[in-house]
């Protein structure tokens, strides 16, 4: 194992998209594989609503983000290495991140539409083919990604800290975005043991009303209530808060399926129709709970991706924790 490996592994980064898979095994991965041509792709997709703590990377720290981008280059041997961002992003960064970048086979490329675009097989196929669709998983990227060629993959944040832990300056901590209902909304560089309560304590955001936080992402994140938050923040960086008595649910759930109904790419039936489905029942008031937690069963076993396997989260999370039938429900 080479010496930059060994120290990300020692330094236990895990992967900072939201799968929490260790860095440096997909880094050996990728080493390991025989192949002569091999390539790396940055994920800077940050499709999810409120999680914004990629772009306050590339915002702030760009040239430290481009460096870590070059030890993945100079380590797999890499034929080149793409950054893709947004649209937001991509208008914004892709001249401050290309020059950072001269003399290096880096290219910035803009995400394609929906929130599938940022799924890693999905990128792959979109960079070929220009249509955002994710593949079939095994095999995974690191053994047949762009163009069938083994493909490093990691998001902004990891290649951030890969540059710190090859400078020893990596002090365990991971960037947050904290908002919605909170005097002291952005994001913020903590330590990652720090718990849910203690880090919105820390950054002046526990709230003196009843609240509950979903947590990893505005739309497919997890629902959790104030007594459930005395555990480290696992997923992606993002706290958002809601004021329990001001907070519509059913508004709440009708953004979700909106964002997940239009953000999906149609592939697979559970998933395009589970949707439209839920959907449905939110925009005509008229719920039924058992055919809600089918559909919801459904999506789980059955989607093709993550994304509709992941979809039920925070319906799911919200309704069982925040007693949402006890109001709204029909046997
Ligand atoms: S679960 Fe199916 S429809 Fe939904 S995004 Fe994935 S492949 Fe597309």
């Amino acid at each position: 194992m080479s010496e930059i490996v060994l120290k990300i592994k020692e330094a236990n980064l895990l992967g900072r998209g939201g799968a929490n898979f260790p860095v440096w095994q997909k880094w050996q991965a990728v080493i390991s594989n025989s192949g002569s041509e091999k390539y790396i792709i940055c994920n800077g997709a940050e499709g999810e609503p409120d999680v914004e703590k990629d772009e306050f990377i590339i915002m702030h720290y760009a040239k430290e983000l481009v460096e870590g981008i070059k030890i993945a280059i100079n380590e797999i041997s890499a034929k080149k290495a793409y950054i893709y961002l947004n649209h937001q992003y991509y208008s914004k960064y892709k001249d401050l991140l290309l020059s950072f970048s001269e003399g290096l086979p880096i290219e910035v490329v803009e995400k394609g539409k929906g929130y599938i675009a940022g799924e890693e097989t999905a990128i792959c196929e979109y960079i070929e083919n220009g249509f955002a669709e994710p593949r079939q998983k095994p095999p995974f990227i690191s053994d047949k990604g762009l163009w069938g060629k083994p493909t490093l993959l990691n998001n902004v944040e990891s290649f951030y800290y890969v540059y710190k832990i090859s400078k020893d300056e990596y002090n365990d901590k991971r960037f947050v975005s904290i908002n919605g209902d909170v005097v002291n909304r952005g994001t913020f560089e903590l330590s990652r043991m720090l718990t849910i309560k203690e880090m919105l304590l820390e950054t002046k955001n526990y709230p003196e009303f009843d609240f509950f936080v979903q947590v990893g992402g505005g739309a497919e994140g997890l629902i959790m209530l104030p007594s459930e938050l005395d555990v480290p923040l696992s997923g992606c960086g993002a706290i958002k808060v809601f004021n329990r008595s001001t907070t519509d649910l059913i508004k709440l759930m009708q953004y979700w399926a909106d964002f997940l109904n239009k953000g999906n790419c149609d592939k697979c039936v559970p998933c395009r129709e589970g949707m439209y489905r839920i959907s449905e029942m939110i925009k005509n008031n008229d719920f039924n709970q058992k055919k809600l937690f089918e559909i919801f069963d459904v999506l789980e076993k059955t989607s093709f991706c993550a994304l509709g396997r992941g979809a039920s989260i925070p319906f799911r999370s919200l309704i069982e924790k925040l007693n949402f039938f006890e109001k709204y429900g029909k046997e």
